[in-house]
């Protein structure tokens, strides 16, 4: 189950800004889940180089020594699709060497968990890789997902790691396009399941920001809109970030190690 469908406003009525400032204490206790809370996660790259997968942006402002205008926008595979092709094949061949950590078993875990407490989980995630469906999560993949092909044609989607040539173009089997292309949301298009997200920040009463810094969209936007309607805010990341605000929750260190000690907290809480 992902985002799990309980229409409409229902601001939590847990804003208790009108009190003075927290104790760190009374900061860090964890509100319980309860009947009818929905609690959304959103991670970034931090949760899966845990995994030993390489962040996509290296230093230098070059991803795996390309440009970003070079791989990772459409006038990239307008121009020089074999170059597009060749980057994204060997991604998706990096998949195949590695494997969910702790952290997104934990996230998973807690995806099962909620509904016996008749609350739910969304996971929306900035990541292509899938290692959060391989843990078992439903996943709001905003950017695109490595492990589908698209035709840009007929709108035929492939899933699977079965074809990897880093040469040659796969041609859709559905119509005379000679090339699938990575579904992949490059910069300059639009994000996925924006409508979905948007109806879960409605009612989100939870909100933990992962291995995503926190200081850019959309991250920041996901997190003032959660403090904005009265959740609970909790920041996972190795250094605070930036806009980490006093209400926060900050849990300081690696995905995988602080994600299944959060998760049992939670639910015992
Ligand atoms: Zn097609």
């Amino acid at each position: 189950m992902g985002w799990c469908g309980l229409r409409g406003l229902r601001y939590s009525g847990r804003d208790s800004s009108l009190q003075t400032g927290p104790t760190m204490s009374e900061q860090q206790k964890m509100e319980p889940p309860q009947e009818g809370d929905h609690v959304v996660v959103l991670t970034g790259a931090g949760i899966s180089a845990d995994s030993g997968l390489a962040t996509f942006r290296g230093g230098g402002g070059l991803w795996e020594g390309h440009r970003v205008e070079d791989v990772a926008t459409p006038e990239a595979w307008a121009r020089d699709p074999a170059t597009v092709w060749r980057f994204y094949q060997m991604r998706r061949a990096a998949l195949l060497d590695v494997e969910p950590n702790a952290g997104h078993r934990a996230l998973a875990e807690l995806e099962r968990a909620l509904p016996e407490r008749g609350a739910c989980l969304t996971l929306i995630s900035q990541n292509v890789d899938d290692l959060h469906q391989r843990a078992g999560s439903t996943v709001l993949s905003m950017h695109g997902q490595l492990q589908r092909l698209r035709c840009e044609t007929c709108g035929y989607f492939q899933d699977g790691l079965q074809y990897l040539d880093t040469e040659a173009f796969l041609p859709c089997p559905k119509c005379e396009d000679p090339s699938l292309r990575p579904d992949i949301v490059w910069f300059g298009e639009m994000p996925y399941k924006l409508e979905a997200i948007e109806n879960a920040m409605f009612e989100v009463t939870h909100f933990l920001a992962c291995g995503t810094s926190g200081a850019v969209y959309p991250a920041s936007g996901l997190l003032s809109t959660a403090r904005s309607v009265g959740a609970q805010t909790f920041v996972n990341a190795l250094d605070a970030p930036e806009n980490l605000g006093s209400r926060d929750v900050f849990l300081q260190g690696s995905a995988s190690s602080v994600l299944p000690r959060w998760v049992a907290e939670f639910l015992a809480s």
